[in-house]
């Protein structure tokens, strides 16, 4: 099984112990003892060496130079030999910079030999033949490090564990663009990953412990585990991960969703695309990649933006889930969408999902845009009315959208609270914060809401059942979600009058 690997590295073994212990109750397996950054603390590095029975999980022990991008200031000879009594300590593993092994006085006796190649810039030249040279100057394992600039660089490190398949490897792409290498490491067959407590990292991008263990799963990955993603720019502050994953632990399925900080999507698709199962796009990426899909489904076509990728048996198809989940989310109110006089507030992307998904659903839409000639240019494209903003009040309706992102991050809303009654279904897609202040004053007008949240949740529910051809699992992925954004997940009440924004009344 792969081991997670936690770097550790302080003044003196006391503290050391106490990281150790830290790493191994958020489920670490190994700590890497990193030399060089406790000699820069100060340090007394032959101590710290004797005491590597106590550290209460196997030990890798690392002492790196700068020109490694370490920090030790000592001769080469003690940092190396620091290596060598680490082995004679008890370290299981140590790591030796490829081009320093040739210093090396001697082989590790006990511990396995990991040789290194690092590069912080890029992604290195003649990456198969260094490891190659790895393995010839006696590696046990070879680790790769280099720095991806866009996704479409874990292309290199896919392929790299695909090569070499048969022999022990650990390649790693740093920063934010190559996180998935680290979180991928277990099914790509890797050695062992890197991960932080504490934010004690040893590199740039190091995941958490407990992400790569609870949301990742990464001791249960293997060769068959499905890979799914979600591409945009930027990634990082995605739920998309969380709810994905929640659903394949939920059933079973032996499957992992990561985040791709995506800035090239054609080039990530076309270098990617083999080893990945489906797809989540967000912004603002929906529009990019349809020409490389084998099939679109008949909603996503008109509407122009696809957020979701999934295979079937004639190749890849792109679909349009936000439209569908946003049908979904009012029907579950409404009963009918046939005849149902809809106002959408705004013409950006989420609108116009929307505008055609409702049409084409036989409802009378009416859009109103801040830009009257976007209102106008998506009503003529549809066949529906547009009016101004200041005029969208003085038109009769049963639903109000806010596909604005009016009332994101403030408490401002796009409609006056006045023209609300409780014979309206007022659905708001923004869904930070949960309660808009939209939200708010169509509660209090007695209106019917629907919560943007509920839209992005079944959004999700759709792509996971395009991917895995099973019903979601809906109580487990809401219940993940709510649970990190601090809401009560009992509180936030299914039912066809309360979707919504009743969370808040539980
Ligand atoms: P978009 O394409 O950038 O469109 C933004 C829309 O908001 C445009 O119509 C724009 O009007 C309007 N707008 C922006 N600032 C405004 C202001 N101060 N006053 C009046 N109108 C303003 O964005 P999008 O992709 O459609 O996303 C819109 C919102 O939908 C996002 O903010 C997000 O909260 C929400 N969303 C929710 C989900 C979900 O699952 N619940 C999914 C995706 C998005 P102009 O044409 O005049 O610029």
């Amino acid at each position: 099984m792969i081991h997670i690997v936690v770097p550790v590295y302080a003044q003196n073994l006391e503290l050391l112990i106490g990281q150790s212990l830290d790493a191994k109750s958020a489920g670490a397996t190994m700590v890497e003892l990193r030399l060089d950054l406790c000699a820069q603390m100060g340090a007394d590095c032959a101590a710290l060496v004797a005491g590597i029975s106590s550290l209460l999980l196997p030990v890798m022990a690392t002492n790196r130079s700068k020109d490694e991008g370490g920090k030790w200031s000592g001769s080469d000879s003690d940092r190396l030999q620091l290596l060598l009594d680490a082995d004679a300590a008890g370290a299981v593993f140590i790591d030796v910079e490829l081009a320093h092994i040739s210093a090396l006085a001697a082989r590790p006796t006990q511990a396995k030999l990991i040789l290194s190649y690092h590069d912080f810039n890029g992604m290195g030249a003649n990456l198969n033949t260094i490891v190659t040279h790895m393995y010839a100057a006696g590696a046990d394992i070879a680790k790769i490090a280099v720095t991806a600039t866009d996704a479409g660089d874990l292309s290199t490190i896919e392929m790299l564990y695909h090569d070499f398949s048969e022999h022990e490897l650990v390649a790693i792409a740093m920063g934010e663009e190559g996180l998935p290498s680290r979180l991928l490491a277990g099914a790509w067959g890797a050695a062992f990953t890197f991960a932080t407590v504490n934010d004690q990292s040893s590199a740039p991008g190091q995941p958490t412990v407990e992400d790569l263990v609870d949301m990742y799963n990464i001791q249960f990955q293997g060769p068959e585990t499905r890979i799914f993603g979600v591409i945009g720019e930027p990634i990082s502050h995605s739920l998309s991960p969380l709810i994905h994953n929640s659903g394949f632990q939920a059933l079973k399925i032996d499957a992992v969703y990561v985040p791709f900080l995506v800035h090239d999507p054609k080039d990530f698709w076309q270098r990617c695309g083999n080893w990945i199962d489906g797809l989540s796009i967000t912004i603002p990426h929906k529009h990019e990649l349809a020409d490389e899909l084998n099939e679109i489904e008949d909603i996503a076509l008109p509407i122009g933006a696809i957020n979701t990728i999934y295979r079937n048996v004639d190749g890849t198809v792109g679909a349009n889930t936000d439209a569908c989940a946003a049908l979904y989310c009012i029907q579950e109110c409404t009963g009918t969408l046939e005849g149902l006089r809809c106002m959408i507030l705004g013409a950006g992307g989420v609108s116009r999902g929307m505008a055609y998904a409702l049409h084409q659903a036989g409802a009378i839409v009416c859009i109103a845009n801040r830009t009257l000639e976007r209102a106008q240019q998506l009503a003529d494209e549809i066949g529906c009315q547009h009016v101004t903003l200041d005029d969208a009040s003085n038109v009769r309706f049963d639903v109000l959208i806010n596909g604005t992102s009016v009332g994101m991050n403030s408490d401002i809303s796009p409609w006056p609270k006045e023209c609300l009654t409780d014979q309206h279904v007022v659905f708001d897609t923004v869904y930070t914060p949960l309660e808009t202040k939209l939200l708010q004053d169509a509660q209090h007008a007695g209106c019917t809401c629907i919560c943007g949240l509920s839209m992005f949740l079944r959004q999700a529910y759709e792509q996971f059942e395009r991917w895995t051809n099973t019903p979601a699992p809906e109580g487990a992925m809401r219940r993940l979600v709510l649970e990190s954004l601090g809401v009560d997940p009992y509180a936030f009440v299914r039912s066809a009058k309360t979707t919504t924004a009743c969370w808040n009344k539980g």
